[in-house]
């Protein structure tokens, strides 16, 4: 059964539509990234997946509830996932460790002493358990991104949406990063991700999803899209990438 399922999406925006029909299955324990290029409506659809916006049409299952029902619940389908955006959007005023703990404790009902412990794990597993009463402008911009996955998989997600988590980073700082979303798709977690690193897309993802004009073009594991595009718009994209 699968994680999520997108079937026949829309989305307009006043007479322009941006996702013209995408349908899109994310098994569990899979990393699906979405490619293209840019104002293909990459960070549109998983905008729509995170309710940030509704769809005109069609439908996104998550764990079989239909998410674009009028009347579900929004707060709790966020509950659920967890986003992370090419800017890192830490509270400045906070510590780390209060960015971590903010959403399980005042979301999710979990107690300071439980939010805490479960933060310094995060923090420990990904290398940062130094870092717990820094402020986030007293780190480099790689390791506030990483604070920001961590703060995202504090709640424990059932899929993780990243979009162009590294797109905003010095190139030094990209590689730690990345080491993050390798060692999450070792531990198994569902991610949807968008990328501009063709090398770690080909690496980490299970399947990548060309985008062209708010379509899938073609999907399929990253050996076939990447070394026997079936469209030539795909081959010209990766062209002009790699
Ligand atoms: P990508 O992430 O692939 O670069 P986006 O999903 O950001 O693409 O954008 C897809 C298209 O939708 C672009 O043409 C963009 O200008 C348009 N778009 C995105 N958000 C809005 C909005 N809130 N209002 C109007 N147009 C938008
Ligand atoms: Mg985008």
């Amino acid at each position: 059964m699968s994680l999520l399922t997108i079937d026949g999406v829309w989305k307009n925006f006043r007479d322009h539509s941006v996702l013209r029909g995408i349908d899109l299955e994310v098994r569990p324990h899979e990393v699906v990234s979405l490619i293209g290029a840019s104002g293909s409506g990459k960070s549109t659809l998983l905008r729509c997946v995170n309710l940030l916006e509704t769809v005109d049409d069609g439908v996104i299952l998550l764990d079989g509830q239909d998410i674009t029902d009028p009347r579900v619940d929004v707060d709790d389908v966020r509950k659920r996932l967890g986003i992370v955006f090419q800017a890192f959007n830490l509270f400045p005023h906070m510590t780390v460790l209060d960015n971590i703990t903010l959403a399980p404790r005042r979301v999710h009902g979990v107690t300071r002493a439980r939010a805490e412990e479960r933060a310094h794990d995060l923090l420990t597993r990904f290398g940062l358990a130094a870092k717990a009463r820094a402020y986030p402008d007293q780190l480099s911009g790689g390791q506030q991104q990483r604070v920001a996955i961590i703060r995202a998989l504090a709640t424990e997600p059932m899929l993780m949406l990243l979009d162009e988590v590294t797109s905003a980073l010095d190139p030094a700082l990209v590689v730690e990063v990345l080491e993050i979303i390798r060692e999450l798709k070792q531990s198994g977690m569902t991610m949807i991700l968008t990328t501009h690193e063709m090398g770690f897309c080909r690496d980490i993802s299970d399947t990548v999803c060309f985008l062209d004009g708010g379509v899938v073009l073609e999907q399929g594991p990253p050996e076939k899209i990447f070394n026997d595009p079936e469209h030539t718009r795909t081959r010209d994209f990766l062209r002009a990438v790699l």
